[in-house]
């Protein structure tokens, strides 16, 4: 039993001493995940306010506040309350013979390390490519889901407000994703995690942006605009899943761009029973089915 519980507390220190040094700047810069995220933020501010797609939006838009603090809870606290039990769940799954290196069909080491990385990034943007589709697709999903489509007035903040549900959704299949690619994240992996929180703050900013031809590759703000649509093709229960490739949505014929004046209205059907604060939205989700 105290292995569980050493792996617990282990995983809850661990992380909530990397986060408080890297606040004080004592972790390698590349890895500094507190001040990188904030650093970002503030670029693709900026970037909005110098070249607004919908001019007439405020710098503060609506949810602004609410947007900015998600973005601290869901990459930090959450990470911090979690990993605990991530690492408990690591030690049931050793015990029953199961470990990292289990499913391993690839094994990167002898690969130069931007294959490495490309393979890992696309991979892991793949899964949860799928994992969103699910969350559009399965009702009691979709319910957590709601948290992130209930966004009105788009903007770069809007990129993290997600229930802290999703967290944990998906998680498995990113960790199967890691554990075919042999186990263990290439070293660098700060690289890709750093790229796709860029793309996915880019894709929620208030920038005509679409990366000209790269558009059938990447994900982008005037694609992903329209994943946020309130309206959606007849019968369909989504598009433009994309996270940070667009190139799942081209290839299994999901996009939808039907023109690109980015002033559509917003969110989804019932969304005005949405919480409007935290902690609602937090539960939001859970219990009796209210619509
Ligand atoms: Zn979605
Ligand atoms: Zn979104």
């Amino acid at each position: 039993m105290e292995i569980y519980w050493d792996a617990f507390i282990n995983g809850f220190n661990g992380t909530l001493n990397y986060t408080w040094r890297s606040i004080l700047f004592q972790v390698p810069w590349y890895t500094n995940y507190f001040w990188g995220l904030i650093s970002i933020s503030l670029i693709v501010w900026l970037l909005e306010f110098l070249f607004p797609w919908r001019k007439d939006q405020s710098v503060f838009r609506t949810d602004f506040w609410l947007d900015a603090f998600y973005m601290f809870f869901n990459f930090f606290v959450f990470a911090i309350v979690i990993q605990g039990i991530y690492n408990l769940l690591g030690v049931g799954f050793r015990e029953l013979g199961i470990t990292a290196q289990s499913f391993a069909v690839l094994h990167l080491n002898h690969w130069p390390i931007w294959a490495q990385l490309l393979l890992f990034f696309v991979l892991l943007d793949f899964v949860q490519w799928l994992t969103h589709i699910a969350l559009h697709k399965f009702p009691l999903l979709w319910r957590f889901h709601q948290v992130h489509h209930s966004v009105k007035e788009m903007g770069f903040a809007a990129h993290l407000r997600y229930h802290w549900m999703e967290n944990i959704l998906y998680k498995p299949l990113k960790t199967l994703g890691v554990m075919l690619l042999g186990g263990f994240e290439p070293e660098q992996a700060y690289m890709v995690h750093f790229a796709a929180i860029t793309i996915g703050h880019l894709n929620h900013a208030n920038i005509k942006l679409t990366y000209g031809p790269l558009k059938y590759i990447l994900n982008n703000p005037v694609m992903h605009l329209y994943h946020h649509a309130y309206e959606l093709p007849k019968g369909s229960f989504g598009v433009n899943f994309g996270i940070s490739l667009s190139l799942w949505d081209y290839l299994f014929k999901t996009n939808h761009l039907p023109e690109d004046s980015g002033t559509i209205t917003l969110g989804y059907d019932g969304d005005t029973k949405m919480p409007k604060g935290f902690w609602g939205q937090s539960l939001h989700g859970f219990g009796k089915r209210k619509g």
